[in-house]
């Protein structure tokens, strides 16, 4: 099971019990307040806590800009106009603190993205749950022929059976001399700090995790993003559903202009420039590499 009997009824408990406020509301965020959103076999994602709304970002803007400002004529244009011209910073008066439950090497991952306050389920002071992550068979593929960070076909038949059974005999035996080693049964017990060290990557660890909407877009942007690594990708998906309910203006802007938009080069738009113009350009007369080249060409397939 995902989430403990304790942790439903934490969710249940907390949200019977509406507080009235002064603070701004979102309305599409308080119905993912708390709640647990399942992602992978083990683990979830859920919304502790939020500050802020889309006029907050209007608000913070507005003291940069002042009254006089008349070229943006609503709160939605003035935000797609922050957006565009990557005025960053009234982006960071949104915040959003997470609980998370995810595999290990997805925390590795995820904790590069170093803008955020982090604090993890100690395993020095608590035994870790006999949960591993093992992937649904359509998520076991072979490494990509074409990208050293990707993967490629899906394993089939005996391949992937032995791959799964390999998976799972080998988490629970870890786990079983884990727990042969914490034993008080007739010996001391090795230490919790030290007993971990033998648990493999796909164990399931669990977080707080804070960030302001600024470096959140910037994470989302780069998790989201179909070259992500899927096991992380299905987290920012998750969050990215509640950010679009609680941010609509926001996040609409973002979709538009950092994940469906592109970065061209100086060369990239002088091709772009002269295909417009009618002229044939090709890899060797753009200046382009080969893989900018192909970059560039899949953008606008
Ligand atoms: C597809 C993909 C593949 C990757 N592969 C690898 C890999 O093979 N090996 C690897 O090690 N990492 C890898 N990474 C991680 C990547 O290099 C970044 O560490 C990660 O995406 C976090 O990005 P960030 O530093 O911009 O984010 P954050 O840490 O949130 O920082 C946000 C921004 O704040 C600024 N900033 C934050 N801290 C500092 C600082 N101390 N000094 C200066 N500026 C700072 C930077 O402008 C930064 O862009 C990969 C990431 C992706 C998305």
């Amino acid at each position: 099971m995902t989430l403990t009997p304790e942790q439903l009824e934490d969710i249940q408990a907390s949200r019977a019990n509406p507080q009235a406020t002064l603070r701004a509301v979102a309305p599409g965020m308080e119905k993912h307040l708390y709640e647990a959103r399942e992602v992978l076999d083990h683990g979830f994602v859920r919304v502790i806590d939020y500050m802020g709304d889309d006029s907050a970002i209007v608000q913070a803007a507005r003291v940069s800009y002042g009254a006089g400002t008349k070229h943006v004529s609503n709160d939605e244009g003035l935000i797609r106009y922050l957006m565009r011209h990557w005025h960053s910073t009234p982006f960071e008066m949104c915040e959003l603190k997470l609980h998370v439950k995810l595999p290990v090497f997805v925390a590795r991952q995820w904790i590069r993205h170093r803008t955020a306050n982090v604090n993890e389920y100690s395993a020095r002071y608590s035994i870790l749950d006999r949960e591993f992550y093992i992937p649904q068979p359509e998520q076991l593929a072979a490494q990509s022929t074409v990208n050293n960070q990707g993967r490629g076909e899906t394993l089939q038949g005996a391949e992937a059976e032995r791959v799964l059974r390999l998976l799972k005999d080998d988490a629970g035996r870890a786990y079983d001399h884990y727990e042969e080693m914490l034993s008080q049964d007739g010996q001391q017990g090795l230490a919790r700090e030290l007993a971990r060290m033998n648990l493999p990557a796909n164990v399931y660890t669990q977080w707080y995790w804070k960030v302001d909407l600024h470096n959140l877009f910037h994470f989302l942007r780069l998790r989201a993003d179909s070259h992500a690594q899927y096991e992380i990708r299905v987290y920012a998906d998750a969050i990215c559903e509640m950010v679009k309910d609680w941010v609509p203006a926001a996040y609409s802007a973002f979709e538009d202009y950092r994940m469906g938009g592109v970065n061209l080069s100086a060369k990239g738009v002088e091709v772009l420039k002269r295909k417009l113009a009618g002229e044939d350009v090709t890899q060797e007369s753009s200046g382009m590499s080969k893989g900018e080249w192909r970059e560039l060409m899949a953008a606008f397939e």
